[in-house]
């Protein structure tokens, strides 16, 4: 049994008896879609009150056996993260700062009363499905192996209050591109509902938060957007960001800004790796609050000349349009601006190992 102590998780392995057949597999990673098929194998590890966690296991990928009352079930005591492992040019396999995952991953434990996992077990897990599924990395172009790291309280109790024993799971899924239409630049709605208030689960990475984001994506879907952003609880005026995607503007004076980790807001890693990136490229680079009013007028008068959505599914999504109930107003070209275009190429080379890592964010396996 692996304790908080040990610095290498000594995972239980039961390989699958039945993995999926190779033309099957073959078919599904030449286009794979996001989110929709899944590897063989899953990790799971357990934690009870006074135990700690214990049982690493890796085996089958498979339905979970839980308790109706499980505490996950009903008031949503869960948490996630979304990382992806890359095949490098030479073959080998890495992952992108999944240390960064882990210490977003106890962030958001702390913000739901859950038990805190070592870092250092929280990528070993990741590793170890990496492994067994190396063979589920999609053939197509910009394809990558999805990792979902999550969560759930199983505990058997209808009181409120923290439960006493949860499961960490690991599945993986083959990705491809996030955006359906493979759209260039993508359009969104300016919601009326709130995603997150002062005080509330903004920063954590929590199941609930998105819940909440159903309707209002749903919303944007009808109205024939691509995606919904969120302004701020309080004012309903400052900008925060997409459903599960951080925001950037930049401006003809070679200012790039984006919203400030204020506690609604949820801290990307693609967020800072882009913000590490763009101060190296020379750009005047401010976490500031910005104003959907300020964005509609700049981008009137040409001050703004791109605007681009990021995170680990979608990576660098240029917006083109944005709509509310007063009108609609375009970005720059309306198209893929070319510093939406540079940094994206920026990141995706690291990620790749086809540029010079300088500060360590790649993990080979
Ligand atoms: C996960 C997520 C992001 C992006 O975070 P990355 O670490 O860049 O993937 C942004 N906003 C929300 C609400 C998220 O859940």
């Amino acid at each position: 049994m692996a304790t908080l102590a040990d610095p290498a998780t000594q995972f239980t392995r039961m390989p699958h008896p039945a993995p999926t057949a190779a033309e099957v597999r073959a078919a599904v990673l030449a286009d794979p879609g996001f989110g929709k098929a899944f590897s063989d194998h899953m990790v799971t590890i357990d934690w009870e009150e006074g135990k700690g966690w214990h049982n690493p296991a890796i085996g089958p990928r498979g339905p979970l056996s839980l308790d109706p009352a499980a505490a996950v079930l009903h008031y949503a005591q869960e948490i996630f993260e979304g990382l992806k492992a890359y095949r490098l040019g030479d073959g080998s396999m890495a992952l992108f700062r999944p240390q960064a995952n882990a210490a977003r991953f106890n962030a958001s434990a702390e913000r739901l009363a859950m038990p805190a996992l070592p870092e250092a077990m929280f990528v070993d897990a990741i590793k170890e499905l990496v492994r067994a599924d190396a063979d589920w990395f999609p053939t197509v172009e910009g394809g990558s192996l999805y990792l979902r790291p999550f969560m759930i309280a199983t505990e058997a109790f209808l009181g409120v209050r923290p439960a006493k024993s949860y499961k960490f799971i690991v599945i993986a899924s083959p990705a491809g591109n996030y955006f359906k239409s493979g759209a260039p630049a993508v359009s969104i709605w300016v919601s009326d509902y709130t995603r997150a208030a002062p005080g509330g689960t903004g920063a954590a990475k929590c199941g609930g938060n998105y819940a909440a984001s159903l309707v209002p994506t749903a919303e944007a879907f009808e109205r024939g957007h691509d995606q919904v952003l969120f302004l701020d609880a309080a004012e309903h005026k400052w900008i925060e960001e997409l459903g599960g995607m951080n925001l950037f503007f930049a401006f003809d004076d070679g200012r790039l800004i984006t919203p400030p980790l204020n506690g609604t807001i949820l801290p990307g890693i693609t967020r800072d790796s882009l913000l590490a990136l763009a101060r190296e490229e020379g750009l005047a680079v401010s976490e500031e609050p910005y104003s959907l009013d300020a964005w509609r007028d700049d981008a009137a008068s040409g001050k703004l000349v791109e605007a681009f959505a990021c995170g680990t599914a979608a990576v660098v999504t240029p917006v083109g349009k944005v709509a509310d109930r007063n009108g609609e107003f375009i970005i720059g070209s309306g198209g893929p601006g070319q510093l939406t275009g540079k940094l994206k190429a920026r990141l995706v080379a690291i990620q790749r190992g086809e540029a010079p890592d300088p500060h360590g964010w790649v993990v080979r396996l």
